[in-house]
């Protein structure tokens, strides 16, 4: 998706669609585990093995989603702050494809690389 980085409404359409992806990935991995859960009690399909490992695989996914969850949140307020688009670092701009291919970056490419 591309979208124009200097343009605030833009940016925050952008960062609130995100949003609503994960949340929605969020809930659904949430109730196909309840839905394993059921099965396992019922058939005990699952080896305890398999189970463990699936279980932290979905932790995993899960604290993952819940970093971006986060970044998205400050994106927001640093937009809403005037502050976005500037790296946290430096002060300098952040680069509009760097932006536009993660629109929470909050360092610029230097920064990134260094
Ligand atoms: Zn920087």
């Amino acid at each position: 998706m591309t979208f124009d980085p200097d343009d605030d409404d833009a940016v925050r359409r952008v960062l609130i669609e995100r949003r609503e992806e994960i949340e929605t990935l969020v809930a659904g991995s949430k109730e196909a585990r309840d839905a394993v859960e059921l099965d396992q009690s019922r058939v005990g399909r699952l080896s305890r093995m398999d189970a463990i490992q699936d279980q932290a695989m979905a932790l995993e996914t899960d604290r993952r989603r819940g970093l971006e969850l986060q970044r998205i949140g400050s994106a927001l307020k640093r937009l809403d702050a005037g502050e976005y688009g500037t790296c946290v670092r430096c002060g300098e701009e952040i680069e509009p494809p760097r932006l536009i291919s993660d629109p929470a970056s909050t360092i610029c490419i230097d920064c990134a690389e260094s």
